[in-house]
């Protein structure tokens, strides 16, 4: 079956049609979790997906499931999708992208009157950003048993509406259980978010691995002093502390390349008044990697070096780790697929780790899972200027097109199910 094909101007009418919904004046998007713009698009695709056959479910935490039934309607299904919801200033393909690449893989194998051995559903999950509810990737969190449901229904957004009310509010309180099925094998469609893939000229990125990250807040005391009058020798300036503390986190960023990142993204001088030493910083520290082992790595240096420029300039200083989230590997079985389906179709591929977190790297937990990257210009993301080609669109969907089929088996074609590993 390595000619079927999914239809590229097909899928990105779909893209087009979709981003008119929360469009911005400046070509993005902004469909912020459980809101109006969210329910339209929501419903969109419940029309979409039931026109092309497929059963809906809802469960109690707005996830959307619509199911191509399989040969067997007891298998394990395979799950494909991503999220609706967008950032306030987004692109029109984070996340959308990944759900209607995998309503038109639906489409496809329909258009080709293919049965499948096990059922295909194709995923909204709720919440990925968590720019309205914190944190990110809640719902697919709560399908993986990361967070319980109460945890997940009880956050409020910035004006205290939960996001159980925000669910109900927009008829997305599904009755369905939150997960608890087996899933034989999950695969996220995305735009890589980085400039990897355009930069070296691949069409498709093998995603291996979810980076792990963790944050930090730091705390500097020194002491507050007249800027006029205190000698250089006898202060304890905590901005300047922050400084050349800030200077060591990027560089720490730096010596860990290809993959790793280090940022300082948040800072509060105080006072902050402007003949004043500084007698006290505040600033956040955020550090991605891959490997555990070299997370452990950047940790130890940054408290070592901190605890150093702390002695330096007098400060007491305070670091606490306030967030851990181990690095992801993806499933063997599914990374080859991709890599296989990338082969097989003669797209040039390339494996890469994530930067970003996505609602795979929970799924990830429950089930083998995998994801497949395509470039978007000048690695442009979370920005109203996000854009991608069709045919990079169309590439990522194929390939999406044949992971999928070749996991779920194709009925009569015993080539198909060379790959049925156990789940
Ligand atoms: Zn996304």
């Amino acid at each position: 079956m390595t000619d079927l094909r999914v239809d590229g101007l097909r899928l990105w009418e779909s893209l087009e049609r979709m981003a008119q919904i929360g469009a911005t004046p400046k070509g993005g998007v902004c469909r912020l979790a459980l809101t109006e713009l969210d329910r339209e698009s929501r419903d969109m695709f419940v029309q979409w997906a039931r026109a092309a056959g497929c059963q809906v479910r809802i469960d109690q935490v707005g996830n959307i499931f619509a199911r191509r039934p399989g040969r067997d309607a007891g298998a394990a299904p395979v799950l494909t999708g991503s999220h609706a919801d967008s950032q306030p200033t987004g692109g029109k393909y984070d996340g959308i992208y990944g759900v209607l690449g995998g309503l038109e893989v639906v489409r496809a194998l329909n258009d080709a009157h293919i049965e499948t051995e096990r059922p295909i559903d194709v995923v909204i999950w709720t919440n990925e950003e968590g720019s309205r509810f914190a944190p990110a990737m809640i719902a697919s969190g709560v399908f993986a048993g990361v967070y319980a449901l109460n945890h997940a229904l009880s956050r409020v957004d910035r004006d205290g509406t939960t996001l159980g009310e925000a669910l109900r509010k927009i008829g997305y309180d599904g009755a369905e259980d939150v997960g608890g099925f087996p899933v034989h094998a999950a695969f996220e469609l995305h735009i890589e978010q980085g400039a990897i893939l355009e930069r070296s000229g691949h069409t498709i990125g093998v995603v291996t691995a979810g980076q792990g990250q963790r944050w930090y807040e730091v705390t500097l005391v020194g002491t507050d002093a007249h800027a006029g009058t205190t000698p250089m020798d006898l202060r304890r300036d905590a901005l300047l502390g922050a400084a050349r503390m800030i200077d060591f986190v990027d560089t720490l960023g730096r010596q860990h390349a290809p993959y790793g990142r280090a940022t300082v993204g948040m800072i509060e001088a105080r006072p902050n008044s402007r003949n004043t030493v500084p007698g006290e910083c505040f600033f956040t520290i955020e550090v991605h990697h891959p490997e555990p082992a070299v997370l452990d790595e950047m940790n130890n240096a940054l408290r070592q070096e901190l605890s150093r420029i702390a002695d330096e300039i007098g400060l007491a200083e305070g670091i606490q780790q306030i967030f851990d989230y181990a690095p992801v590997p993806f499933a063997t079985e599914c990374i080859d697929v991709v890599r296989q389906a990338a082969f097989e179709l003669g797209l040039s591929h390339v494996d890469i780790v994530s930067g970003a977190g996505h609602d795979a790297c929970y799924v990830a937990r429950v089930a083998p899972t995998g994801m497949i990257f395509i470039p978007c210009e000048g690695g442009l993301s979370h920005n109203e200027g996000e854009a991608i080609s069709p045919e990079w669109a169309e590439a990522g969907a194929n390939v999406l097109l044949h992971a999928v089929l070749s996991s779920a088996g194709m009925v009569g074609d015993n080539q198909a199910l060379r790959w049925i590993p156990a789940v």
